[in-house]
């Protein structure tokens, strides 16, 4: 038996456990109320999905820990359901491949900025960026613009998940390699990312990590030809073909 008491078999164990930590999280003033949408968007993708890491998936998750491993700066980028659903995760992830850890919110409140930062120290993290908020992307509106000059405005690499397509179009109009981890192949965010992950962001962020790990020590000249091989188009299209031909 797991946190939802059910067994790990159970064939909807993914989008219940899913929803009963984007619960908790509401509960705890760390996701918003339109969080609950995103989440329930979502849902739908990876029910078409089969609630399964596909192989093209998995080949992302694998280019994006080389990607990361490859940066000077990489940032993973932390909202509200991001929290909720993989704090310990993302914890994990940034201290396998030396990332910061910056929360960045689009319906941003002090009140919850300092929420999430919270939980993210209670599962571990030294250092939580994005209160400082002395950054600004350009070509957004004044609340969502906000970054830490030293976090995501300095980044070289940035790991979106679950992130809006005005945003994501605007971090990669800086000129940042974007990382998005996003169930919708279709959405901006996807199609706008250097390294597109079609994946639940419950499965991707340990698989990312557990691919860092399994990559530390490689040769940059190795990581580069991982990073070079992978095709953002082609791993949308198969996760759409996926979609169309019933991958569950
Ligand atoms: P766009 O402007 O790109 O169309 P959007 O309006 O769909 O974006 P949001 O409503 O913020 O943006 O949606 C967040 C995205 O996150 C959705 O595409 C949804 O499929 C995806 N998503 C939600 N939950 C998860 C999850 N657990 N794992 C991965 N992706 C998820």
């Amino acid at each position: 038996m797991s946190e939802i008491d059910l067994p790990e078999d159970h064939p909807r164990y993914a989008s219940l456990l899913t929803r009963h930590r984007i619960e908790a999280g509401v509960e705890k003033g760390i996701t918003s109320k339109q969080g609950l949408i995103a989440q329930g968007r979502g849902e739908a993708f990876d029910y078409l999905l089969g609630e399964q890491t596909i192989p093209s998936a998995d080949a992302a998750e694998r280019a994006a820990a080389a990607q990361l491993l490859l940066a000077d700066h990489p940032v993973l980028s932390v909202n509200g359901n991001v929290a909720a659903l993989v704090a310990p995760e993302i914890v994990a992830l940034a201290a396998a491949v030396d990332a910061d850890i910056e929360v960045n919110l689009f319906n941003r409140t002090e009140k919850r900025m300092e929420a999430i930062a919270a939980h993210l120290r209670e599962h571990g993290a030294d250092e939580v960026k994005g209160l400082t908020a002395d950054g600004r992307i350009p070509n957004l509106s004044h609340e969502r613009a906000k970054v830490d000059a030293d976090g995501i405005g300095a980044a070289d690499v940035v790991v979106v998940p679950l992130e809006d397509g005005d945003r994501a179009e605007a971090l990669a109009d800086l000129g940042k390699t974007e990382i998005v981890i996003d169930l919708n192949p279709l959405s901006r965010s996807a199609q706008t990312a250097a390294i597109p992950i079609v994946d639940n962001i419950i499965r991707a962020v340990p698989n990312m990590t557990a691919h860092a790990e399994e990559l530390h020590g490689s040769e940059s000249e190795t990581l580069h030809t991982i990073v070079d091989q992978f095709v953002g188009s082609d791993a949308l299209a198969a996760a759409e073909e996926a979609i169309r031909t019933g991958a569950q």
